[in-house]
């Protein structure tokens, strides 16, 4: 590491997050070091496949054109498999340019690089272990090499495993309900197939979320979901899946993955194709309800630490970077008023809460745990259901249309006690209720 002192900010993590907050504190002159446990850029990180490029505009302002991603997304598919039945809806916005498909490698090196050439520091292949306090305050960080590094705030953006977060006492033990497993495939597909398969003229990308199709038989459903996204040259194809459902159910994560990629419409997106990288990486899903707290004496949490992620949109990079720049523009306050205090700090959290980061968790609040309440109706019951009603909509069995109509009305309250058909019909309105108010 470089020979450093006065350090006014350390962020512990170089991931989106992290990276937000150091190039938001170097804009304003202060000296910031970014300690990074990987030799190299977004190697240790993975995610589906998608950035948003708004949040990378408010941080870099002009200069994020200079990201240069794989595709742009105007193609998103929601698809409901069935054993080899699929219903799939299907939307092309030609206009669209907020999310653009790159791979975590190349989006981590491009924010360091920025980073870097505007005099951030950086230490990699360095663990940070531990937390110096001075009394309550936090006052800089231990590293796996020994060395004790001093600075006036710390900002805590290691990602889901949020050790110092606990030790810093902002976060407590997760439980299973509280994360989902993402497991993922890199599969090789050369340009002109990908483009020809997925229905996308040059640059364009797609992204597929598949509900359904991960089941065994005679299991309860888990409560997970498929995806697909389509780089360049390879597609990622994956599975999030709640550790409560791996848990309960015994089946291995590479299972689902295997489920999914063998279900006859995914099989056919992907084939012939090589699986050139196999990964997994949790995600926090303790969203709005079991908030961490965001700041202590000395110290910000931000991104996965601090659990921003919108599963329900599989956006978590643009919370990470919304967050990261919040952190840094407090620290930057907290220099100019020599208060390193909570009293300080806080400003971080009544920003957050005035973002678009708070107002999309509050949004969803609700639904998770809807999810998981409701799990069997929702990811095996109504699926079969819809289902069953576009069979019956698309077959012509000379039996009579109002016949099958009746049939299915009938068995749709039958195979199902009235009760649960309430409390799903409540605990939905009870979602969007939330959702637009
Ligand atoms: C399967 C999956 C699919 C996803 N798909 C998408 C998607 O398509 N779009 C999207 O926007 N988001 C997606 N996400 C979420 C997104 O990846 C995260 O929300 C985002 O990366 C969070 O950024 P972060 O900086 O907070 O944490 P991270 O990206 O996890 O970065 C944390 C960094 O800290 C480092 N670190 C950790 N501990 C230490 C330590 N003690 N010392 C030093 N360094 C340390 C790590 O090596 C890492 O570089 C997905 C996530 C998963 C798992």
């Amino acid at each position: 590491m470089e020979n450093i002192n006065d350090i006014d900010v350390i962020v512990i993590g170089a991931g989106p997050s992290g990276l937000a907050c150091a190039i938001t504190c170097k804009k304003e002159n202060k000296n910031v070091l970014v300690i990074e446990r990987a030799s190299k850029f977004g190697v240790k990180n993975m995610y589906g496949g998608a950035v948003y490029l708004e949040s990378l505009k408010e941080l870099l302002g002009n200069d994020y054109k200079n990201l240069s991603v794989d595709r742009i997304v105007k193609n998103h598919n929601w698809v409901i498999l069935n054993n080899d039945n699929s219903l799939k809806v299907s939307y092309k916005n030609k206009d669209a340019k907020s999310s653009g498909i790159i791979t975590r490698y190349s989006f981590d090196n491009f924010l360091a690089e920025y980073a870097k050439n505007l005099g951030v520091y950086f230490a990699n292949e360095t663990l940070v272990v531990d937390l110096i306090k001075k009394g309550n305050k936090i006052v800089g960080v231990k590293t796996d090499k020994g060395e004790e590094i001093y600075s006036k705030v710390t900002v805590i953006s290691e990602g889901f495993n949020s050790v110092l977060a606990k030790k810093a006492g902002l976060k407590t033990k997760m439980k299973p309900n509280d994360a989902i497993l993402g497991i993922k495939e890199v599969i090789r597909l050369d340009y002109e197939t990908i483009n020809q398969r997925f229905n996308l003229k040059e640059n364009e990308g797609a992204i597929y979320e598949f509900f359904g199709g991960i089941k065994g038989d005679n299991t309860e459903p888990p409560l997970g979901m498929g995806f697909l996204y389509t780089y360049k040259n390879f597609v990622t194809v994956g599975v999030g899946i709640s550790m409560k459902s791996l848990t309960d159910s015994k089946t291995k994560p590479y299972e689902y993955l295997e489920r999914l990629k063998s279900n006859e419409f995914v099989s056919s997106l992907i084939k012939d194709g090589e699986v050139i990288e196999y990964s997994a990486h949790s995600i926090p899903e303790t969203g709005y309800k079991m908030l961490p707290k965001l700041y202590c004496d000395g110290a910000l949490l931000v991104g996965d630490a601090a659990g921003l992620v919108d599963s329900i949109h599989f956006e978590g990079t643009n919370l990470a970077i919304k967050s990261g720049m919040l952190a840094g523009q407090t620290a930057v306050i907290a220099i100019q008023k020599n208060d390193y205090s909570k009293n300080t700090l806080k400003i971080y959290k009544e920003m957050l809460f005035n973002s678009f980061v708070m107002d999309d968790l509050k949004t969803y609040k609700n639904v998770i745990s809807v999810l998981y309440e409701r799990k069997n109706s929702i990811f095996s019951y109504y699926l079969n259901k819809a289902d069953e009603f576009f069979k019956l909509f698309t077959t012509a069995d000379n039996k009579g249309k109002k016949q099958g109509y009746r049939k299915f009305i009938k068995a749709f309250f039958k195979d199902r006690p009235i009760k649960d058909l309430i409390v799903d019909v409540i605990s939905f309105v009870k979602c969007v209720i939330n959702a637009i108010i």
